[in-house]
């Protein structure tokens, strides 16, 4: 076991850019030590020195969501540097390829709904599990699964994408599953949708910024602990599942 301090440590996995950069930025202004997960060493490093630079206490963590070893080195990489985990936000995500039919459910290309979910669902579940360790040493662990209102089978928002979208209901569902077995347990577990956000993944073509769609985040990042579980939330509230 690493060193155990005071200060709150929080991963945040895609951290190098958009809403998850954001994140980190938030968490990292609240006074949480930031563990920037990233797979790209030179955007890691790069979004390390930026968050430095606006004030954090943060440090990079590889971290491919789709890789068991990348994933046990991160949680390795987390305990010597920190000995525990407060927040874990699994915001890592992808859309998969879209046009030519690919993500239309009548001509749907399975190779894309396999990426997807292996990032999106099962990447979650890879980290999730390997910090569940370090998260079960905090007084007051949270875990937080950003997810997208185009998975509420209630809404049926959005384009039609049958990757992605049904990639993000069963990641609603797993939050639901997570915090079912946590529930006589500190570690709370909730979905966060960030709203329609201006980042690569959506061409920069949307309204929010990625600090308004970071805020939900970092407010279930820092629940009290009578706060909800196993629930889904954008900023005005609870979203349908
Ligand atoms: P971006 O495309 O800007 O960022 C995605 C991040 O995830 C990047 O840091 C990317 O790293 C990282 N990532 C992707 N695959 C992996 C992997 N295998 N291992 C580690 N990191 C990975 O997207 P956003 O910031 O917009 O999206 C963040 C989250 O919010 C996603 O889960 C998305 O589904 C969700 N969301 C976004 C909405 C929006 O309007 N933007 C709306 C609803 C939900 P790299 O740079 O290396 O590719």
């Amino acid at each position: 076991m690493g060193p155990v301090n005071d200060t709150k440590t929080a991963l945040v996995t895609g951290a190098n850019k958009g809403i998850g950069f954001a994140i980190a930025q938030g968490l990292g202004a609240a006074g949480f030590t930031v563990a920037a997960g990233a797979r790209d060493d030179a955007r890691r490093e790069q979004a390390v020195d930026r968050l430095r630079a606006a004030g954090a206490d943060a440090f990079g963590v590889a971290l491919d969501v789709t890789s068991d070893d990348s994933v046990a080195a991160a949680a390795a990489a987390v305990e010597k540097a920190a000995g525990r985990l407060d927040v874990l936000v699994n915001n890592a995500g992808i859309s998969g390829r879209t046009g030519d039919g690919i993500q239309d459910p009548t001509t749907l290309d399975l190779d894309v709904v396999r990426t997807v979910i292996e990032t999106n669902v099962l990447g979650v579940v890879r980290v999730t599990n390997a910090l569940l360790p370090l998260l079960r040493r905090a007084d007051s662990p949270r875990i937080v699964n950003m997810s997208s209102n185009m998975g509420s089978l209630t809404l049926q928002t959005g384009p039609i994408l049958a990757a992605y979208a049904p990639s993000k209901s069963m990641l609603n569902s797993l939050t639901a599953q997570y915090a079912r077995r946590l529930a006589d347990t500190n570690v709370i577990v909730n979905a966060a949708c960030p709203g329609y956000v201006a980042t690569d993944f959506t061409g920069f073509n949307a309204p929010r910024t990625p600090e308004q769609g970071a805020a939900i985040a970092i407010r279930l990042a820092t629940l009290p602990d009578d706060g909800p579980r196993g629930g889904f939330f954008d900023d005005e509230g609870a979203v349908p599942w």
